[in-house]
């Protein structure tokens, strides 16, 4: 398989920026290029599939819909609970970032909306929930994947392992 581009089963190295409603919200600035295995969901499906097919030295303006970055925003995406229903120790006040399990036992991130009363109202919808991302990006490098990085379908970054 050809390493040349950006396609399934290639390490990517990509500088970016991200902006919301003209806002930098984030980049590889300061932290270095991102690294991702292309093919397994590890990166946002709306940059991946714009990004397929780029060389190393390429940039582009990409801009993702929410439905292909994180989601429409849902206004039924709410949960009322009781505080009590919460460790004690547990800091639990507004725009705090949680992970509450539901029935099934599933992780799932949450951010405290609001708290009234002995009521807590969680919000479910990811931050960038509802809004189109404008990513810059430009591939750094491109490499093979180790096969322990193919078997775990993430990269695997020096010193990092998991
Ligand atoms: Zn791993």
């Amino acid at each position: 398989m050809s390493k040349d581009t950006v396609g399934d089963g290639v390490v990517v190295s990509m500088e970016y920026t991200l902006h919301v409603d003209g806002e930098l919200l984030d980049s590889s600035d300061g932290q270095g290029p991102l690294q991702f295995l292309v093919g397994y969901g590890n990166i946002i499906s709306g940059l991946e599939e714009e990004m397929r097919g780029m060389k190393i030295g390429d940039s582009k303006d990409v801009v993702v819909q929410p439905k292909d970055g994180y989601g429409e925003f849902d206004d039924e995406a709410f949960m009322q609970v009781p505080r009590n229903d919460f460790p004690k120790e547990m800091p639990v006040e507004v725009d705090a970032e949680l992970t509450v399990r539901d029935n099934e036992g599933n992780a799932r991130y949450a951010r405290v909306e609001s708290i009234e009363d002995d009521t807590v109202t969680l919000n479910f919808n990811h931050p960038l929930a509802g809004d189109e991302l404008h990513f810059h990006v430009k591939v750094v490098a491109l490499r093979e994947p180790t096969d322990e990085e193919l078997d775990h379908g993430h990269v695997h970054e020096a010193g990092h392992h998991h």
